[in-house]
């Protein structure tokens, strides 16, 4: 089919998508890049720091933030989402739907709508450990930094949120819309979630002090729920005991059954965010194996030679309540054959990650492997590439290699008339 637009539309706003509209753009082609959400980042936005080096997550984002802003080949669009496409490479009719912000362009983030409403709701970014006002920026580094106002605050105090805004920037009238774009080529850069650690009845999940690798990550933020002191749920005091549990659900036929890659790193530096703040504080880290690739090996090499981290080979057959509510993983060491049943302040479940699924929807046509994850061999033909998690299991290095890749790719499905 002949090139009708060389606009290449990216799917997904977090690191990978953001690498490929970048990349694209700077390259010379127009590029429209979709985010669900009210920000870009993704979920290395909810991260505490980046294994190996423990550097800020934030720095690179912000670096990428101002190429995007320099670059007016890139247009970004928030809260918006795929509901269709038709065509084929060089032409695709994609259908957008856009979700209310209720809040325009004025906005200068000044707060002012958040004090006039008392509504709160649960704080997504936070994974729902905290709430915040029903008139909230996404987070502090917030791209773009703009208020969104939930449905909940405009039904409350929609009256008062608008007086309070001295520049015009709220709107009531918001309803959203459906609209088309006209692209030549599409990167779904939709990346994951965490795997549902409800689903693992075995691991209690519902004991206070029973948490997922990603809560974690906010516990120990700055701008998270506990400004960034890690603490047991249940009572607000520092854990002294904490067992880090791999593969929660992961190479398991029942749940995940692939390895996600990142979760021995991501414990790894769980227990170094422990380590950082509680000198006295011990860590035991129950394994199957340790996969920690590459350059990585480094990294676990310093914790193992931390005296107050263990590791214990096991997967523990579950996490028990004790009579004072606390926490009691259960199993075998399968290296000392011993049966152990042993309290523990906190306890984090390494969750996997799952694709995103919302890119199975029925009017969406890309074929994903047997995980879901979508497979990128066949986009380089028809012109619908994937990128970063979207495409299996990858770190934030990889994903923006792959990133990479496939802006090349959809620079070519845009490029040839063959
Ligand atoms: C506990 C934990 C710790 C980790 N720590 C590290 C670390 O220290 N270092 C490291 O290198 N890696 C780490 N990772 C891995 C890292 O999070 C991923 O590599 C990274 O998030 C991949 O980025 P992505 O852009 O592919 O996906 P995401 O970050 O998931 O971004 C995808 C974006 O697409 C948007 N989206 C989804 N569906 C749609 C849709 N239908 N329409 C529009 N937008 C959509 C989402 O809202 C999101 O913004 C960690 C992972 C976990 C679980």
């Amino acid at each position: 089919m002949a090139v009708k637009s060389q606009t290449i539309l990216v799917v997904g706003g977090g690191i990978a998508g953001i690498t490929t509209a970048v990349e694209a753009a700077e390259t010379g082609y127009d590029v429209v890049l979709l985010e669900k959400e009210p920000s870009l980042g993704g979920r290395v936005t909810k991260l505490n720091r980046y294994f190996p080096k423990l550097c800020h997550p934030t720095c690179g984002l912000e670096i990428n933030y101002q190429r995007i802003k320099k670059n007016p080949r890139i247009k970004v669009m928030t809260l918006c989402e795929v509901e269709s496409v038709s065509g084929a490479k060089g032409d695709f009719t994609v259908s957008v739907k856009r979700s209310p912000r209720f809040v325009n362009a004025n906005c200068t983030a000044c707060g002012k709508c958040a004090d006039a409403t008392s509504v709160e709701i649960p704080n997504a970014f936070n994974y729902g450990l905290d709430k915040i006002k029903g008139a909230y920026l996404p987070h502090e580094h917030a791209f773009p930094m703009r208020y969104v106002i939930a449905p909940e605050a405009i039904a409350a105090d929609g009256a008062a949120i608008k007086a309070a805004c001295a520049y015009d920037a709220v709107d009531l009238g918001d309803q959203g819309e459906t609209f088309n774009l006209n692209v030549g080529a599409i990167v779904w850069a939709t990346g994951w979630r965490p795997y549902d650690a409800s689903k693992l009845s075995m691991y209690g999940y519902a004991m206070a002090d029973v948490i997922t690798n990603v809560e974690m990550e906010r516990l120990a933020s700055h701008d998270g729920p506990t400004h960034g002191q890690i603490l047991r749920p249940s009572n607000g005091e520092a854990p002294k005991k904490i067992a880090l549990i791999q593969c929660a659900g992961s190479r398991d036929l029942n749940h995940l059954p692939y390895c996600s890659r990142i979760c021995c790193l991501g414990s790894l530096k769980h227990a170094a965010y422990v380590r950082e703040q509680y000198a006295d504080a011990e860590v035991d880290i129950y394994y199957i194996d340790i996969r920690a690739h590459d350059k990585l090996e480094s990294f676990y090499v310093r914790l193992k030679n931390d005296p107050q981290v263990h590791f214990v080979k096991s997967k523990p057959a579950a996490i028990q309540a004790d009579d004072n509510g606390n926490p009691v993983v259960c199993g075998e060491d399968t290296i000392s054959r011993e049966v152990y049943a042993r309290p523990y302040d906190l306890v984090v479940l390494a969750t996997g990650m799952e694709p995103s699924s919302a890119c199975g929807k029925a009017s969406i046509e890309i074929e994903l492997d047997a995980y879901g994850f979508m497979v990128p061999k066949a986009g380089e033909v028809d012109g619908q590439i994937s990128a970063g998690v979207a495409s299996g299991p990858l770190d934030v290095s990889m994903s923006v290699q792959s990133a990479t890749a496939a802006a090349l790719k959809a620079i070519q499905a845009v490029s040839s008339n063959a």
